[in-house]
């Protein structure tokens, strides 16, 4: 029969990335994953979520973007 999975016992799953923001990075004290569910863990669904981002206490940086400007140029 042929299966869709091609994924082998024992090996880990391969996942598409994703982010969260740490803002609304949830981890769940029971089974150590990361989520953005701030009530229930999608992996366990423990309730014992701790939030990063008061833990962690980072400041969000911005993104610097290039800047352009225009000058006169100089010709000799
Ligand atoms: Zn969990």
């Amino acid at each position: 029969m042929l299966s869709l999975i091609t994924k082998k016992p024992g090996e880990p799953m391969h996942m598409s990335p994703h982010y969260i923001p740490l803002t609304s990075a949830y981890l769940c004290t029971d089974c150590n994953c990361v989520s953005n569910c701030s009530r229930q863990c999608p992996a366990c669904a423990s309730e014992a979520l701790m939030g990063l981002s008061g833990i962690l206490n980072r400041e969000v940086e911005e993104i610097r973007q290039p800047s352009y400007t225009y000058a006169t140029a100089l010709v000799a």
